[in-house]
């Protein structure tokens, strides 16, 4: 028996997830099914800074603490495109489809990954899921070298270098769906970078950029579920609610995500070894 997996969502979480499987099982057969793909995904707008921020219920065990530290950049726009070419390297395929139910895929599949990030408020349903609104600027500055944010609700800032630009943020809005990029948020982040680090002042605006956090209360949600369709019990593995840290825990969920799969399909199928 040949496995059918379908992962929904093509976002960091997706592809993460389908790399990890493939990693664990590459004689099964998987597609990635999502309506947007890099660089339309709400990583490719992401500052990429690792750490943990906007998630709910993270455990202090997990995280690193404290207000100095050293951590890495990683931009999805960089990296999610070499992600999907070893997801197809081990023969994974990909398909741009929006999906108005996890059923419509879940007919022809063995095992559905659920990676819908804000889709599965309606695809699962889940009412614990919400969008925080995050606008932020790019600009070249190559002087800037450090990482430095401001939590304070009055000066509230982030000033993040990536590899060739810096990312000036931002808002977090919960509950807030609006796409568009608004005049009142762009001239606080200006102000409130500039007073921060004056030598912005004069640098090129390249980019402006309007994501939505996959929020959800309660915190990420990585666990398996059960739908019937069409006769048939269908597993379902969930990976998604990662708020503003999804590029932060990606890899490690999706292993988790995948690792539960591999559960489930002794479960229903028998020895993965043997598919
Ligand atoms: C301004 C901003 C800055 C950020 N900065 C950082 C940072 O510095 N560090 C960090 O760790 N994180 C950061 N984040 C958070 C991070 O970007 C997200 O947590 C992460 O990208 C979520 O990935 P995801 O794959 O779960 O969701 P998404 O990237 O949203 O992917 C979900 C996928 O599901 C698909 N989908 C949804 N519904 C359907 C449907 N009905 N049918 C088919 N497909 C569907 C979508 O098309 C999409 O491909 C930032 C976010 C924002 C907005």
């Amino acid at each position: 028996m040949v496995l059918r997996i379908v992962v929904v969502g093509g976002g960091v979480n997706g592809i993460g997830t389908a790399l990890a499987l493939k990693q664990i099982l590459p004689n099964c057969q998987l597609t990635v099914v999502s309506k947007d793909f890099t660089p339309d995904t709400t990583g490719d707008g992401a500052a990429g800074m690792w750490g943990p921020y906007l998630v709910e219920g993270t455990p202090d065990d997990k995280i690193i603490s404290g207000y100095q530290f050293t951590t890495l950049i990683a931009e999805p726009s960089r990296f999610l495109p070499k992600l999907m070419a070893k997801v197809e390297e081990y023969g994974g395929t990909f398909v741009k489809r929006r999906l108005s139910s996890l059923e419509e895929v879940a007919s022809t599949a063995d095992l559905v990954m659920n990676c819908s990030g804000l889709g599965a408020k309606d695809l699962v349903p889940d009412d614990l899921v919400y969008p925080c609104r995050g606008q932020v600027m790019r600009v070249q500055a190559p002087w800037v070298k450090e990482f430095f944010a401001d939590e304070s609700e009055e000066s509230f800032c982030y000033i993040l270098p990536n590899i060739d630009k810096v990312v000036l943020g931002g808002t977090h809005q919960d509950n807030d769906w609006r796409r568009e990029l608004d005049p009142i948020d762009r001239e606080t982040i200006w102000r409130n970078c500039t007073e921060s680090m004056p030598s912005l002042k004069n640098c090129e605006v390249v980019k402006e950029w309007v994501g939505l956090r996959p929020c959800r209360k309660g915190g990420i949600r990585v666990d398996t579920e059960e739908i019937f369709v069409k006769n048939r019990h269908i597993p379902v593995v969930h990976n998604y609610g990662h708020g503003g840290c999804g590029v932060s825990t990606f890899w490690g969920c999706s292993k988790e995500a995948a690792s539960l799969a591999v559960n489930l399909i002794q479960k229903y199928y028998g020895s993965p070894s043997k598919l």
